[in-house]
């Protein structure tokens, strides 16, 4: 199911762009007036929430931006949620996995004893750009040897082709709720 053109329309009309944010070239898609909405924000959570796959066991939320939707649609679908943060934040023992960024590299995080061997996990952030934040997750999930069902994404920016990396990790059908 796609989501309901009305549910689009408002969320599209509360994500704010920010032109040259936070450097020259980059048009920024601000999501703090959609957070500000009690309607837009409900509309955002069950639009993503809409169509997980079957049993989903932990929603997986990236910092920072991921926990504001990630959480809310674990409480949706009954999961757990699982935080994946910057170094030096999570305070047991850790996986991490370094990826490279346009200029540079990130490292995440998550907690080595966060998802038990086998779980279904489904992977929530708020925008797909070139993929690099969300295979890295995947990486770490499956490093814990549990399954990735299923990707869903507020805003997929299709022009920097974070589908395609997101395939040539095998996961070939993220849902994005609306895409530019
Ligand atoms: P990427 O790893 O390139 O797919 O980038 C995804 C992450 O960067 C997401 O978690 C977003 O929060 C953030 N991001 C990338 N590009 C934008 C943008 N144009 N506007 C807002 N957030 C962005």
């Amino acid at each position: 199911m796609a989501a309901s053109g009305e549910n689009r329309t408002l969320i599209a009309s509360l994500i704010r762009d920010v032109p040259d944010f936070p450097k020259p070239g980059i048009v920024f898609k601000d999501i703090t007036p959609l957070l500000g909405s009690p309607a837009g924000y409900a509309a955002a959570i069950a639009e993503l929430a809409a169509d997980a796959p079957d049993g989903v066991d932990y929603v997986v939320g990236m910092e920072a931006r991921g926990f504001v939707f990630a959480g809310p649609v674990a409480l949706a679908l009954g999961a757990g949620f699982v935080p994946v943060r910057k170094p030096g934040k999570l305070p047991g023992a850790v996986l991490t996995q370094t990826y490279a960024l346009e200029y540079g590299e990130e490292t995440l995080a998550i907690h080595a004893d966060a998802i038990p061997t086998g779980a279904r996990v489904l992977i929530v952030d708020d925008v797909l750009a070139t993929g690099g934040t969300i295979t890295a997750t995947v990486d770490l999930v499956r490093r814990l040897g549990a399954q990735v069902v299923g990707v869903a994404v507020l805003l997929e920016l299709g022009f920097l082709g974070g589908r395609d990396l997101l395939a040539s990790h095998g996961l070939t059908d993220p849902r994005a709720v609306l895409s530019l």
